[in-house]
């Protein structure tokens, strides 16, 4: 086994504390690499409160991982020692399912395996990135360019695959008005994808303060969702709406912004059930859908267009032991735009 050092929860309601465990043995299809920066996604702070159930402790949290390839496995192919390499919200599936075929692994009809707070094939729980380093079969390891900024790409892996998946589904682009609700890591990719492709972008947000900042990131406008006239002026005015909302919030105030036909995607993950009343659906033909993640192929695709285009995240980079301050922060909607963690701090 390889001993590992990470930053751990060992219950619900503990804060992450420095925790040692082991990996696996690099297997002939695996790839071993030392973690160099690690994206904190809000589904963190979700699983590590147990907010969505079956929470497996200890839980070492962290699906945006980047890093410097360490040790190959005999039959590896696709990487080399000294390369740059990613992982993301997956670690494995089974591969020979309709959507594994089809590069859809996150949708695997067998369920695809997490990278933390899961149980691989072996029966063993997954761990995250908060840690420096990992051992991932090369089937779920990605590229990553050289030309980009490494701890800023991080987030790419989960907040940017979950915002470039449904546009590119829903088509999203050219003559397309497009609302983002929710400015923090998901929403300001969402913004930077939206605008990259040609879709008119407004951010819907309950912080005055990150009007500016919406700005800089390419969007078009901007609503401050706590005043109702400006709510007003925006009725049947979009689309699209993706909804990043990570709290439980009010569907039909939102609903009454979409046009006629108009989809309200959700991909953020409030901890309750939704309320949609049946009239925000039947009255314009509205529809409501969701969007998890994306597959590794559509995640490399994602990666190579955003080193073609020159597109990263916004970062703050932390200190491990600063990461349940972090947390506090993003409780209270104050990332601009998301928080990584600097690996080599644990
Ligand atoms: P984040 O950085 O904390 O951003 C969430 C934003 O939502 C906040 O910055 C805030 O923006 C807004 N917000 C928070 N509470 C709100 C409330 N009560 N009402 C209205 N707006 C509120 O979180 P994130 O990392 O982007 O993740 C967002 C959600 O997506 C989480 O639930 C996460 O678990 C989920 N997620 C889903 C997937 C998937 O595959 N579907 C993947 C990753 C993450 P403003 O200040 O602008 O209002
Ligand atoms: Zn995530
Ligand atoms: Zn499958």
């Amino acid at each position: 086994m390889i001993a590992a050092k990470g930053y751990a929860a060992q219950n619900h309601t503990t804060p992450l504390a420095p925790w040692s465990f082991e990996r696996r043995e690099v297997g002939p299809h695996d790839v071993q690499f030392d973690i160099h920066y690690c994206g904190v996604c809000h589904s963190d702070l979700h699983q590590i409160r147990n907010d969505w159930g079956q929470g497996i402790f200890p839980m070492v949290p962290g699906h945006e991982i980047v890093g410097k390839v360490s040790k190959v496995g005999s039959e590896v192919r696709k990487f080399k020692v000294g390369d740059l390499a990613g992982v993301g919200c997956l670690v494995d599936s089974c591969r020979t399912c309709e959507n594994c075929q089809q590069g859809l692994e996150q949708y695997c009809l067998t369920g695809a395996v997490g990278t933390y707070n899961a149980k691989g094939k072996d029966g063993l729980p997954t761990y995250g990135g908060y840690s420096n380093n990992i051992v991932t079969h090369e089937d779920f390891v990605l590229h990553i360019s050289d030309q980009l900024s490494l701890p800023a790409v991080a987030p790419l892996l989960c907040a940017g695959i979950t915002t470039y998946s449904p546009l590119r589904h829903w088509k999203i682009g050219k003559g397309h008005k497009l609302g983002v609700v929710g400015l923090g890591g998901l929403g300001h990719m969402a913004i930077k994808f939206g605008v990259s492709f040609g879709a008119e972008v407004t951010v819907l947000s309950t912080s005055a303060s990150k009007e500016a900042d919406a700005k800089k990131l390419g969007a078009h406008h901007f609503v401050l969702t706590t005043d109702k006239e400006q709510l007003r002026s925006r009725r049947n005015a979009f689309d699209f709406i993706l909804d990043t909302v990570s709290a439980p919030h009010d569907f039909k105030m939102y609903m009454a912004l979409l046009k006629t036909n108009g989809t309200h995607i959700l991909v953020g993950l409030p901890p309750k059930p939704i309320e949609i009343p049946p009239f925000s659906l039947t009255n314009q033909r509205r529809s409501v859908a969701g969007s998890g993640i994306g597959g590794i192929p559509e995640t490399q695709e994602m990666l190579d267009y955003c080193a073609a285009h020159n597109i990263v995240s916004d970062i703050e980079m932390i200190d491990i032991k600063d990461i349940n301050s972090a947390y506090e922060r993003m409780l209270k909607g104050d990332v601009r735009y998301r928080f990584v963690i600097d690996c080599t701090t644990i």
